[in-house]
């Protein structure tokens, strides 16, 4: 992408714009990154070991529900990288391809929203509205409806990839064992961004032991009848997400920490189609046909304390790190892009205008 330039001295004379931001990472965080970093004129490079289109478990954008939905317990500023992942979806449901849809949604509460949960998301989503009893069943103590915006990973992966190749992005599959490795192959460099999700843990100079792996096990249910989503919240955890575009929905959820088999557990996937049943029988048969009935495990790659998004310097390079996103990076994701692009940013006007 770059010619290398050197001077006799042997340092690289390439100027500043003319070096590519390199992203370790293909999962939906450095997806939706290199788009926005592209957008705005910035050259791409991504290498991963995974590429949209794979299926390894460890690949968790591949296997997402997945829904916006607000999260509680957040900061404002987490809040917010929701609130902005929310604006560029509602863009993008325009776009059949992009695999964002916009669909009903009803969430059932077991207890009354305790303080900071979930219930902000009320002023960022449409037609918000408290139902009153009679409208959900009785065994709940209040109930939402909602429009919600979910995106099927197998349309938005693929969707992505090829719109940061329209832009001009390169994608490069290979495993690297450390950072500097990826280092040593873009010599001419400046800017760095892991995001290489649970790969962190492993790279041999990251190494970071607060991240750990977060067991997830879906079954999709064939149908036509996918235009609502179901989300019960409290002691029980279930959702029944649409996939409009695949004609299904996916039914969860469960959290295994620690735990990485690659086995469908037939145990938990009957319970999860008996939990989603109770939820949304209209859409969930008792019984379904084993026919309509595929199975999905994937491997949350979440960090205790939670995500990391923050910039260092590393010599003359700067590195960005943006991993650990557990079960919400499709919902963090436009929002951490933008913040990275912004980093990107700095880091160019430290290197460009204030070391001129
Ligand atoms: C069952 C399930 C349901 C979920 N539902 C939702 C939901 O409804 N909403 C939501 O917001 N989120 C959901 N999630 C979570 C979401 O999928 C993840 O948070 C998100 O995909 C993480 O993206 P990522 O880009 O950080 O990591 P990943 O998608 O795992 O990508 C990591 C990338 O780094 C690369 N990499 C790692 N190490 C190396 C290395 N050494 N060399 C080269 N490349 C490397 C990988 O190959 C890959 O390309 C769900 C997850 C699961 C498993």
């Amino acid at each position: 992408m770059t010619a290398k330039s050197d001077t006799p001295n042997g340092v690289s004379s390439l100027p500043y714009p003319r070096r590519p931001i390199v992203i370790l990472g293909a999962g939906i965080i450095g997806c939706a990154t290199a788009r926005q970093l592209l957008q705005n004129g910035f050259q791409v490079i991504i290498v991963g070991e995974y590429l949209p289109g794979d299926q390894s478990i460890f690949y968790a954008s591949a296997w997402a529900g997945a829904a916006w939905h607000a999260a509680g317990g957040l900061s404002e500023e987490h809040r917010y990288l929701q609130v902005v992942t929310h604006r560029h979806l509602l863009k993008m449901a325009d776009e059949p391809e992009s695999g964002v849809c916009m669909v009903n949604a009803r969430e059932y509460l077991e207890e009354a929203p305790a303080k900071n949960s979930a219930i902000w998301g009320r002023t960022v989503v449409s037609n918000f509205q408290e139902l009153v009893p009679g409208e959900f069943p009785s065994n709940f103590n209040c109930a939402w409806s909602y429009d919600c915006l979910v995106t099927d990973p197998t349309k938005h992966m693929p969707y992505l990839k090829k719109r940061i190749e329209s832009l001009g992005g390169k994608f490069i599959r290979q495993k690297v064992s450390s950072l500097e490795e990826l280092y040593s192959m873009f010599p001419d460099s400046r800017v760095f961004i892991n995001a290489s999700g649970w790969g962190s843990k492993l790279l041999r100079d990251v190494r970071d032991d607060k991240c750990y792996p977060d067991r997830g096990q879906n079954v999709f249910l064939k149908t036509s009848n996918c235009r609502t989503m179901y989300f019960r919240n409290g002691k029980e955890y279930t959702y029944v997400i649409p996939r409009p575009l695949s004609e299904g929905v996916i039914l969860g959820g469960i959290k295994q920490p620690n735990v990485t088999s690659p086995e469908v557990d037939m145990d938990i996937a009957r319970d999860e189609i008996a939990r989603a049943h109770r939820l949304a029988p209209g859409i969930v048969p008792a019984n379904p046909s084993e026919s309509d009935l595929s199975y999905i495990v994937g491997i949350r790659p979440s960090r205790q304390g939670g995500f990391r998004l923050d910039s260092e310097h590393v010599g003359e390079r700067t590195l960005l790190s943006a991993y650990g996103f557990g079960g919400g990076g499709y919902a963090f994701s436009y929002g951490i892009a933008d913040t990275l692009l912004k980093m990107v940013e700095k880091a160019e006007f430290e290197n460009v205008v204030a070391s001129g």
